[in-house]
Protein backbone atom coordinates (compact mmCIF):
# COMPACT_ATOMS: atom_id res chain seq x y z
CA UNK A 1 0.00 0.00 0.00
CA UNK A 2 1.44 3.41 -1.15
CA UNK A 3 0.43 4.77 2.00
CA UNK A 4 2.87 2.65 4.28
CA UNK A 5 5.64 3.17 2.35
CA UNK A 6 8.53 5.01 4.40
CA UNK A 7 10.59 7.77 3.23
CA UNK A 8 14.26 6.17 5.27
CA UNK A 9 17.61 8.20 4.99
CA UNK A 10 20.40 5.54 6.17
CA UNK A 11 23.36 7.07 7.34
CA UNK A 12 26.72 4.98 7.57
CA UNK A 13 30.29 5.61 7.68
CA UNK A 14 31.21 2.71 5.28
CA UNK A 15 28.95 -0.03 3.06
CA UNK A 16 30.08 -2.69 1.11
CA UNK A 17 30.86 -2.57 -2.05
CA UNK A 18 32.31 1.07 -1.27
CA UNK A 19 34.85 0.60 1.23
CA UNK A 20 34.83 -1.57 4.28
CA UNK A 21 36.70 -1.68 7.65
CA UNK A 22 33.97 -4.51 9.32
CA UNK A 23 30.55 -5.98 10.17
CA UNK A 24 29.15 -2.25 9.87
CA UNK A 25 29.74 -2.34 6.02
CA UNK A 26 27.80 -5.65 5.41
CA UNK A 27 25.41 -4.55 7.20
CA UNK A 28 24.99 -1.12 5.70
CA UNK A 29 25.28 -2.77 2.10
CA UNK A 30 22.90 -5.26 3.11
CA UNK A 31 19.81 -4.08 4.78
CA UNK A 32 19.37 -0.72 2.89
CA UNK A 33 18.77 -3.13 -0.03
CA UNK A 34 16.20 -5.31 1.13
CA UNK A 35 14.28 -2.74 2.84
CA UNK A 36 14.50 -1.29 -0.50
CA UNK A 37 12.50 -4.79 -1.69
CA UNK A 38 10.10 -4.07 0.97
CA UNK A 39 8.96 -1.17 -0.82
CA UNK A 40 10.61 1.53 1.37
CA UNK A 41 11.78 4.43 -0.34
CA UNK A 42 15.38 4.34 1.23
CA UNK A 43 18.28 5.99 0.25
CA UNK A 44 21.88 5.89 1.94
CA UNK A 45 24.77 8.41 2.67
CA UNK A 46 28.23 8.18 3.16
CA UNK A 47 31.66 10.11 2.70
CA UNK A 48 33.46 9.66 -0.20
CA UNK A 49 36.61 8.50 0.63
CA UNK A 50 40.00 8.27 -0.99
CA UNK A 51 39.37 4.59 -0.84
CA UNK A 52 36.00 4.05 -3.00
CA UNK A 53 37.80 2.19 -6.07
CA UNK A 54 37.63 3.63 -9.50
CA UNK A 55 35.41 0.96 -10.56
CA UNK A 56 32.83 3.00 -8.67
CA UNK A 57 34.00 6.79 -8.87
CA UNK A 58 33.98 6.92 -12.19
CA UNK A 59 30.30 6.21 -12.26
CA UNK A 60 29.92 8.81 -9.63
CA UNK A 61 26.80 11.82 -10.68
CA UNK A 62 27.28 14.94 -10.14
CA UNK A 63 23.92 16.30 -8.05
CA UNK A 64 24.39 19.48 -6.25
CA UNK A 65 27.00 21.57 -3.72
CA UNK A 66 26.90 23.78 -1.46
CA UNK A 67 28.78 25.39 2.42
CA UNK A 68 27.84 24.16 5.38
CA UNK A 69 29.88 25.45 8.67
CA UNK A 70 31.65 23.55 10.89
CA UNK A 71 31.34 26.04 13.82
CA UNK A 72 32.90 29.58 12.50
CA UNK A 73 34.45 27.57 9.36
CA UNK A 74 32.83 27.49 5.76
CA UNK A 75 33.41 24.05 4.29
CA UNK A 76 32.26 22.37 0.75
CA UNK A 77 29.94 19.98 0.53
CA UNK A 78 29.33 18.16 -3.05
CA UNK A 79 26.92 15.65 -3.31
CA UNK A 80 27.77 12.52 -5.65
CA UNK A 81 24.92 9.86 -6.25
CA UNK A 82 25.08 6.48 -7.48
CA UNK A 83 22.40 3.92 -7.63
CA UNK A 84 23.90 0.38 -6.39
CA UNK A 85 21.40 -2.29 -7.29
CA UNK A 86 18.14 -1.20 -6.26
CA UNK A 87 19.18 1.35 -3.70
CA UNK A 88 20.51 5.29 -4.09
CA UNK A 89 23.80 5.90 -2.69
CA UNK A 90 24.59 9.80 -1.97
CA UNK A 91 28.38 10.55 -1.15
CA UNK A 92 29.32 13.43 0.89
CA UNK A 93 32.41 14.80 -1.38
CA UNK A 94 35.53 17.22 0.39
CA UNK A 95 38.86 16.25 -0.55
CA UNK A 96 40.06 17.92 2.74
CA UNK A 97 38.42 15.51 5.55
CA UNK A 98 38.29 12.43 3.36
CA UNK A 99 40.92 11.83 1.22
CA UNK A 100 42.87 10.40 3.79
CA UNK A 101 44.93 7.24 4.27
CA UNK A 102 42.50 5.89 7.23
CA UNK A 103 38.77 6.16 7.99
CA UNK A 104 38.93 6.75 11.43
CA UNK A 105 42.36 7.26 12.90
CA UNK A 106 42.81 10.72 12.04
CA UNK A 107 43.35 13.19 14.75
CA UNK A 108 40.87 15.46 13.77
CA UNK A 109 38.01 12.71 13.42
CA UNK A 110 35.76 14.67 15.75
CA UNK A 111 35.79 17.22 12.90
CA UNK A 112 35.22 15.17 10.11
CA UNK A 113 32.19 13.60 11.59
CA UNK A 114 30.64 16.89 12.74
CA UNK A 115 31.51 18.21 8.91
CA UNK A 116 29.86 14.99 8.14
CA UNK A 117 27.02 15.26 10.23
CA UNK A 118 25.97 18.87 8.88
CA UNK A 119 26.19 17.71 5.35
CA UNK A 120 24.02 15.13 5.44
CA UNK A 121 21.40 17.17 7.30
CA UNK A 122 21.49 20.34 4.91
CA UNK A 123 21.66 18.03 1.84
CA UNK A 124 18.27 16.63 2.33
CA UNK A 125 16.77 20.10 0.81
CA UNK A 126 19.01 20.27 -1.69
CA UNK A 127 17.82 17.01 -3.03
CA UNK A 128 14.20 17.30 -2.59
CA UNK A 129 14.05 14.49 -0.10
CA UNK A 130 12.42 14.21 3.23
CA UNK A 131 12.93 11.31 4.87
CA UNK A 132 9.77 10.07 7.59
CA UNK A 133 13.31 8.95 9.32
CA UNK A 134 16.78 9.16 9.37
CA UNK A 135 19.00 6.14 10.55
CA UNK A 136 22.16 6.69 11.96
CA UNK A 137 25.03 4.23 12.92
CA UNK A 138 27.71 4.56 15.52
CA UNK A 139 29.33 7.51 16.81
CA UNK A 140 30.30 8.47 13.59
CA UNK A 141 26.78 9.69 12.57
CA UNK A 142 25.76 10.49 16.06
CA UNK A 143 25.87 14.38 16.26
CA UNK A 144 23.05 14.32 13.72
CA UNK A 145 20.80 13.46 16.53
CA UNK A 146 21.83 16.43 18.27
CA UNK A 147 22.76 18.71 15.76
CA UNK A 148 18.50 18.50 14.12
CA UNK A 149 17.31 18.74 17.71
CA UNK A 150 19.55 21.73 18.53
CA UNK A 151 19.88 23.49 14.94
CA UNK A 152 17.19 22.36 12.04
CA UNK A 153 13.95 21.26 13.83
CA UNK A 154 12.50 24.72 14.31
CA UNK A 155 12.37 25.23 10.03
CA UNK A 156 9.66 23.20 8.73
CA UNK A 157 11.53 21.01 6.68
CA UNK A 158 13.03 18.82 9.05
CA UNK A 159 10.03 19.28 12.15
CA UNK A 160 8.54 15.64 11.64
CA UNK A 161 11.79 14.11 11.02
CA UNK A 162 12.13 11.25 13.50
CA UNK A 163 16.02 9.63 14.18
CA UNK A 164 16.85 5.97 15.27
CA UNK A 165 20.58 5.25 16.50
CA UNK A 166 21.92 1.87 15.94
CA UNK A 167 24.33 0.38 17.86
CA UNK A 168 27.31 -1.72 15.97
CA UNK A 169 29.67 -1.69 18.90
CA UNK A 170 29.80 -0.28 21.99
CA UNK A 171 33.44 -0.09 22.74
CA UNK A 172 33.54 2.57 19.86
CA UNK A 173 32.35 5.67 21.33
CA UNK A 174 34.08 8.74 19.87
CA UNK A 175 35.48 11.06 22.74
CA UNK A 176 36.52 14.24 22.54
CA UNK A 177 37.95 17.23 24.57
CA UNK A 178 34.83 20.37 25.70
CA UNK A 179 36.66 22.09 23.70
CA UNK A 180 34.99 21.13 20.64
CA UNK A 181 32.04 22.14 21.77
CA UNK A 182 32.18 25.55 20.25
CA UNK A 183 35.31 25.30 17.96
CA UNK A 184 33.82 22.58 15.81
CA UNK A 185 30.48 21.44 16.76
CA UNK A 186 29.16 24.74 17.10
CA UNK A 187 26.13 23.95 19.88
CA UNK A 188 24.97 25.63 22.39
CA UNK A 189 27.26 25.16 25.61
CA UNK A 190 23.95 24.42 27.38
CA UNK A 191 23.88 20.41 25.93
CA UNK A 192 26.98 20.23 27.83
CA UNK A 193 26.08 21.53 31.39
CA UNK A 194 22.98 19.07 30.91
CA UNK A 195 25.47 16.31 30.70
CA UNK A 196 23.45 14.59 27.90
CA UNK A 197 26.46 14.70 25.52
CA UNK A 198 29.17 14.62 28.31
CA UNK A 199 30.78 11.26 30.00
CA UNK A 200 34.01 11.18 31.88
CA UNK A 201 33.93 14.71 31.32
CA UNK A 202 34.72 14.50 27.96
CA UNK A 203 32.27 14.90 24.56
CA UNK A 204 30.74 11.40 23.92
CA UNK A 205 29.54 10.98 20.49
CA UNK A 206 27.91 7.24 21.12
CA UNK A 207 26.20 9.01 24.52
CA UNK A 208 25.19 11.84 21.88
CA UNK A 209 23.39 8.95 19.86
CA UNK A 210 21.58 7.66 22.70
CA UNK A 211 20.33 10.43 24.47
CA UNK A 212 19.11 12.44 21.54
CA UNK A 213 17.75 9.50 19.31
CA UNK A 214 14.29 9.00 18.94
CA UNK A 215 14.80 5.31 19.33
CA UNK A 216 17.79 2.97 19.34
CA UNK A 217 18.57 -0.21 18.21
CA UNK A 218 21.37 -2.87 18.48
CA UNK A 219 22.59 -5.87 16.50
CA UNK A 220 21.17 -8.94 18.44
CA UNK A 221 19.04 -9.51 21.44
CA UNK A 222 21.52 -10.79 23.76
CA UNK A 223 23.87 -7.53 23.22
CA UNK A 224 20.92 -5.19 24.00
CA UNK A 225 20.17 -6.77 27.70
CA UNK A 226 24.04 -7.23 28.11
CA UNK A 227 24.73 -3.71 27.44
CA UNK A 228 22.58 -2.24 30.10
CA UNK A 229 24.45 -4.28 32.79
CA UNK A 230 28.15 -2.66 33.68
CA UNK A 231 30.19 -5.58 32.55
CA UNK A 232 28.94 -4.91 29.09
CA UNK A 233 28.21 -1.19 29.23
CA UNK A 234 31.51 0.31 28.23
CA UNK A 235 30.42 2.93 30.91
CA UNK A 236 27.88 4.12 29.41
CA UNK A 237 25.22 1.31 30.64
CA UNK A 238 23.38 4.28 32.71
CA UNK A 239 22.62 6.15 29.77
CA UNK A 240 21.24 2.77 28.25
CA UNK A 241 18.88 1.80 31.10
CA UNK A 242 17.81 5.38 31.11
CA UNK A 243 16.49 4.36 27.63
CA UNK A 244 15.69 1.40 27.54
CA UNK A 245 12.40 1.61 26.72
CA UNK A 246 13.30 2.54 23.17
CA UNK A 247 16.02 0.30 22.89
CA UNK A 248 15.73 -2.70 20.76
CA UNK A 249 17.78 -5.12 19.51
CA UNK A 250 17.55 -7.18 16.05
CA UNK A 251 19.87 -9.65 15.02
CA UNK A 252 21.93 -8.85 11.78
CA UNK A 253 21.47 -11.59 8.66
CA UNK A 254 24.19 -11.84 5.95
CA UNK A 255 23.67 -11.32 2.13
CA UNK A 256 23.37 -14.94 0.93
CA UNK A 257 24.14 -13.81 -2.82
CA UNK A 258 27.69 -12.69 -1.60
CA UNK A 259 28.70 -15.47 1.23
CA UNK A 260 27.58 -18.36 -1.13
CA UNK A 261 29.63 -21.21 -1.66
CA UNK A 262 27.84 -22.70 -4.42
CA UNK A 263 28.88 -19.32 -6.82
CA UNK A 264 31.65 -17.63 -4.88
CA UNK A 265 33.91 -17.06 -7.55
CA UNK A 266 36.63 -16.21 -4.84
CA UNK A 267 36.96 -19.41 -3.64
CA UNK A 268 39.03 -22.78 -5.56
CA UNK A 269 35.70 -25.12 -5.91
CA UNK A 270 31.76 -24.46 -5.36
CA UNK A 271 29.80 -26.50 -3.49
CA UNK A 272 26.70 -26.72 -1.91
CA UNK A 273 24.57 -28.63 0.52
CA UNK A 274 24.55 -31.60 -1.60
CA UNK A 275 28.38 -31.78 -2.77
CA UNK A 276 29.94 -31.02 0.13
CA UNK A 277 33.05 -33.48 -0.95
CA UNK A 278 33.81 -30.31 -3.01
CA UNK A 279 34.81 -28.55 0.33
CA UNK A 280 37.17 -30.63 1.17
CA UNK A 281 38.88 -29.73 -2.64
CA UNK A 282 39.24 -26.43 -1.14
CA UNK A 283 40.65 -27.28 1.84
CA UNK A 284 43.27 -28.94 0.24
CA UNK A 285 44.03 -26.47 -2.25
CA UNK A 286 44.13 -24.08 1.04
CA UNK A 287 46.14 -26.20 2.58
CA UNK A 288 49.00 -25.77 -0.58
CA UNK A 289 48.56 -22.32 -0.65
CA UNK A 290 48.89 -21.80 3.21
CA UNK A 291 52.28 -24.06 2.55
CA UNK A 292 50.96 -26.70 5.08
CA UNK A 293 50.73 -30.29 4.52
CA UNK A 294 47.47 -31.61 2.08
CA UNK A 295 46.13 -33.50 4.50
CA UNK A 296 42.41 -34.05 4.10
CA UNK A 297 41.23 -35.81 7.00
CA UNK A 298 43.08 -33.48 9.19
CA UNK A 299 40.90 -30.90 11.07
CA UNK A 300 41.83 -27.91 10.00
CA UNK A 301 40.86 -24.66 12.59
CA UNK A 302 40.78 -20.95 11.36
CA UNK A 303 40.52 -17.55 12.91
CA UNK A 304 39.35 -14.06 10.37
CA UNK A 305 39.36 -11.12 12.42
CA UNK A 306 40.53 -7.74 13.53
CA UNK A 307 43.19 -8.34 16.03
CA UNK A 308 42.08 -6.69 18.97
CA UNK A 309 41.02 -8.20 22.82
CA UNK A 310 37.13 -8.28 21.97
CA UNK A 311 37.70 -10.89 19.26
CA UNK A 312 38.54 -12.79 22.08
CA UNK A 313 42.26 -13.15 20.65
CA UNK A 314 43.97 -12.77 24.33
CA UNK A 315 42.83 -16.37 25.07
CA UNK A 316 43.32 -17.67 21.44
CA UNK A 317 46.86 -17.29 21.87
CA UNK A 318 47.04 -18.80 25.37
CA UNK A 319 46.26 -21.78 24.05
CA UNK A 320 47.47 -22.18 21.07
CA UNK A 321 51.13 -23.54 21.46
CA UNK A 322 48.71 -26.61 23.59
CA UNK A 323 46.24 -26.51 20.92
CA UNK A 324 49.21 -26.73 18.43
CA UNK A 325 50.42 -29.76 19.97
CA UNK A 326 47.34 -31.64 18.71
CA UNK A 327 47.25 -33.24 15.01
CA UNK A 328 45.66 -29.90 13.96
CA UNK A 329 46.43 -27.46 11.37
CA UNK A 330 45.40 -23.48 12.27
CA UNK A 331 45.36 -20.61 9.52
CA UNK A 332 44.35 -16.79 11.05
CA UNK A 333 43.67 -13.96 9.01
CA UNK A 334 43.99 -10.51 10.55
CA UNK A 335 45.84 -7.32 10.91
CA UNK A 336 44.99 -4.79 14.32
CA UNK A 337 47.06 -4.89 17.64
CA UNK A 338 50.88 -5.24 16.70
CA UNK A 339 51.59 -7.23 19.48
CA UNK A 340 49.18 -9.82 18.35
CA UNK A 341 50.09 -9.76 14.94
CA UNK A 342 53.61 -10.63 15.96
CA UNK A 343 52.83 -13.23 18.39
CA UNK A 344 50.74 -14.63 15.63
CA UNK A 345 53.85 -14.70 13.27
CA UNK A 346 56.20 -16.07 15.55
CA UNK A 347 53.83 -19.32 16.90
CA UNK A 348 53.73 -19.59 12.90
CA UNK A 349 57.66 -19.23 12.78
CA UNK A 350 57.52 -22.29 15.60
CA UNK A 351 54.93 -24.52 14.04
CA UNK A 352 55.39 -24.17 10.32
CA UNK A 353 53.90 -27.38 8.85
CA UNK A 354 50.76 -26.83 11.47
CA UNK A 355 50.15 -22.86 11.35
CA UNK A 356 49.83 -20.28 9.00
CA UNK A 357 49.39 -16.47 9.90
CA UNK A 358 47.89 -14.17 7.29
CA UNK A 359 48.66 -11.13 8.44
CA UNK A 360 47.14 -8.49 6.46
CA UNK A 361 43.21 -7.53 5.08
CA UNK A 362 42.33 -9.77 2.03
CA UNK A 363 38.74 -10.72 0.89
CA UNK A 364 39.47 -12.98 -1.48
CA UNK A 365 42.00 -14.95 1.21
CA UNK A 366 38.93 -14.58 3.85
CA UNK A 367 36.66 -16.57 1.52
CA UNK A 368 39.01 -19.08 0.65
CA UNK A 369 39.75 -19.57 4.29
CA UNK A 370 36.09 -20.09 5.56
CA UNK A 371 35.27 -22.39 2.62
CA UNK A 372 38.20 -24.49 3.48
CA UNK A 373 38.70 -24.68 7.16
CA UNK A 374 36.53 -27.23 9.43
CA UNK A 375 36.27 -24.90 12.37
CA UNK A 376 35.97 -21.53 13.16
CA UNK A 377 37.13 -20.14 16.47
CA UNK A 378 35.15 -16.76 17.81
CA UNK A 379 35.99 -16.46 21.10
CA UNK A 380 34.97 -12.89 21.90
CA UNK A 381 34.84 -11.35 25.16
CA UNK A 382 32.04 -8.89 23.94
CA UNK A 383 30.19 -9.40 20.68
CA UNK A 384 27.61 -7.19 19.30
CA UNK A 385 26.18 -9.39 16.80
CA UNK A 386 28.73 -11.09 14.40
CA UNK A 387 29.02 -11.83 10.72
CA UNK A 388 32.03 -13.98 10.81
CA UNK A 389 30.25 -16.96 12.31
CA UNK A 390 27.25 -16.44 10.01
CA UNK A 391 29.65 -16.40 7.19
CA UNK A 392 31.74 -19.43 8.03
CA UNK A 393 28.16 -21.66 8.36
CA UNK A 394 27.49 -20.61 5.22
CA UNK A 395 30.41 -22.48 4.28
CA UNK A 396 29.80 -25.66 6.06
CA UNK A 397 32.49 -24.60 8.82
CA UNK A 398 31.59 -25.20 12.34
CA UNK A 399 32.00 -22.42 14.92
CA UNK A 400 32.94 -22.42 18.66
CA UNK A 401 32.22 -19.37 20.02
CA UNK A 402 31.63 -17.46 23.35
CA UNK A 403 28.18 -17.32 24.55
CA UNK A 404 27.95 -13.83 24.43
CA UNK A 405 26.23 -11.59 22.12
CA UNK A 406 24.67 -12.28 18.59
CA UNK A 407 26.93 -15.35 18.86
CA UNK A 408 24.41 -16.56 21.83
CA UNK A 409 21.42 -15.73 19.28
CA UNK A 410 22.89 -17.60 16.51
CA UNK A 411 25.23 -20.78 17.48
CA UNK A 412 23.44 -23.11 19.86
CA UNK A 413 26.19 -25.64 21.17
CA UNK A 414 26.19 -29.35 20.04
CA UNK A 415 24.05 -31.64 22.32
CA UNK A 416 25.06 -35.24 21.89
CA UNK A 417 21.78 -36.32 24.01
CA UNK A 418 19.62 -34.69 21.68
CA UNK A 419 21.27 -33.98 18.40
CA UNK A 420 20.78 -30.67 18.56
CA UNK A 421 23.38 -27.63 17.66
CA UNK A 422 24.90 -25.77 15.09
CA UNK A 423 28.19 -25.23 16.44
CA UNK A 424 30.44 -25.48 19.96
CA UNK A 425 29.95 -22.74 22.77
CA UNK A 426 31.15 -21.89 26.06
CA UNK A 427 30.00 -19.55 29.13
CA UNK A 428 32.79 -17.77 30.62
CA UNK A 429 35.67 -15.58 29.07
CA UNK A 430 38.75 -17.76 29.89
CA UNK A 431 41.15 -19.30 28.20
CA UNK A 432 40.06 -23.21 30.42
CA UNK A 433 36.87 -23.48 29.08
CA UNK A 434 37.75 -22.28 25.16
CA UNK A 435 40.26 -24.75 25.05
CA UNK A 436 38.08 -27.83 26.60
CA UNK A 437 35.44 -27.23 24.11
CA UNK A 438 37.90 -27.03 21.11
CA UNK A 439 38.91 -29.94 22.61
CA UNK A 440 35.54 -31.11 22.72
CA UNK A 441 34.81 -29.94 19.11
CA UNK A 442 37.97 -32.07 17.82
CA UNK A 443 36.44 -35.21 19.49
CA UNK A 444 33.05 -34.78 17.06
CA UNK A 445 35.34 -33.91 14.16
CA UNK A 446 36.34 -37.76 14.39
CA UNK A 447 32.53 -38.84 14.20
CA UNK A 448 31.54 -39.52 10.89
CA UNK A 449 28.18 -39.41 11.99
CA UNK A 450 28.20 -36.03 13.78
CA UNK A 451 30.56 -33.88 12.09
CA UNK A 452 28.97 -34.64 8.50
CA UNK A 453 25.54 -34.22 9.91
CA UNK A 454 27.00 -30.73 11.83
CA UNK A 455 28.33 -29.08 8.52
CA UNK A 456 25.16 -29.99 6.53
CA UNK A 457 23.20 -28.66 9.14
CA UNK A 458 25.47 -25.47 9.50
CA UNK A 459 24.99 -25.04 5.85
CA UNK A 460 21.77 -24.85 5.87
CA UNK A 461 20.65 -22.61 8.19
CA UNK A 462 19.49 -19.19 6.84
CA UNK A 463 20.37 -15.86 8.74
CA UNK A 464 18.88 -13.57 5.97
CA UNK A 465 17.84 -9.94 5.99
CA UNK A 466 14.30 -10.34 5.51
CA UNK A 467 13.15 -11.46 8.92
CA UNK A 468 15.51 -8.15 10.43
CA UNK A 469 14.25 -5.58 7.85
CA UNK A 470 10.53 -6.30 8.41
CA UNK A 471 11.46 -5.95 12.25
CA UNK A 472 13.38 -2.33 11.37
CA UNK A 473 9.96 -1.57 9.49
CA UNK A 474 7.90 -2.94 12.03
CA UNK A 475 9.92 0.19 14.38
CA UNK A 476 10.08 2.55 12.09
CA UNK A 477 6.30 2.50 12.02
CA UNK A 478 5.90 2.48 15.84
CA UNK A 479 7.73 5.90 16.37
CA UNK A 480 5.90 7.99 13.17
P1 LIG B 1 33.59 -6.70 13.31
O1 LIG B 1 32.62 -5.88 12.52
O2 LIG B 1 33.52 -6.46 14.78
O3 LIG B 1 35.00 -6.61 12.81
P2 LIG B 1 32.12 -9.01 12.28
O4 LIG B 1 32.24 -10.47 12.54
O5 LIG B 1 30.76 -8.40 12.45
O6 LIG B 1 33.20 -8.26 13.16
O7 LIG B 1 32.56 -8.71 10.77
C1 LIG B 1 33.88 -8.86 10.36
C2 LIG B 1 33.92 -8.90 8.86
O8 LIG B 1 35.22 -8.51 8.42
C3 LIG B 1 33.70 -10.29 8.31
O9 LIG B 1 33.11 -10.16 7.02
C4 LIG B 1 35.13 -10.84 8.22
O10 LIG B 1 35.25 -11.88 7.29
C5 LIG B 1 35.86 -9.60 7.76
N1 LIG B 1 37.29 -9.56 8.10
C6 LIG B 1 37.85 -9.35 9.32
N2 LIG B 1 39.20 -9.34 9.23
C7 LIG B 1 39.50 -9.56 7.94
C8 LIG B 1 40.74 -9.67 7.19
N3 LIG B 1 41.92 -9.51 7.78
N4 LIG B 1 40.66 -9.88 5.85
C9 LIG B 1 39.47 -10.03 5.26
N5 LIG B 1 38.28 -9.94 5.89
C10 LIG B 1 38.28 -9.71 7.20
Amino acid sequence: MEADKLKILYVTSEAVPFVKSGGLADVSGSLPQVIKELGHDIRVVLPEYKQISAEYKTELEHITDFETHVAWRRKYVGINKLQYQQVPFYFIDNKYYFDREFLYENLDKCEQFAFFARGVLEMLPEIDFKPDIIHCNDWQTAMINLFLYDNYRGYDFYKKIKTIYTIHNLGYQGQFERDVLEDILGVDSWHWIAGKIRHDNLINFMKTGIMYSDLITTVSETYAHEIKKPAYGEGLDYALRMRENDLYGIVNGIDYDEYNPATDKNIYQNYDPDSIHNKYENKLKLQKEMELPEAKEKPVLGFISRLVEQKGVPIILEILEELLEEDIQFIMLGTGNPEYEWAFRELAADYPDKMKANIKYDDALARKIYAGIDIFLMPSLYEPCGLSQLISMSYGTVPIVRETGGLNDTVHSYNENTGRGNGFSFSYYNAQDFLYTVKRALQFYENKEVWPTLVKRVMQEEFSWERSAHKYVEIYNKYL
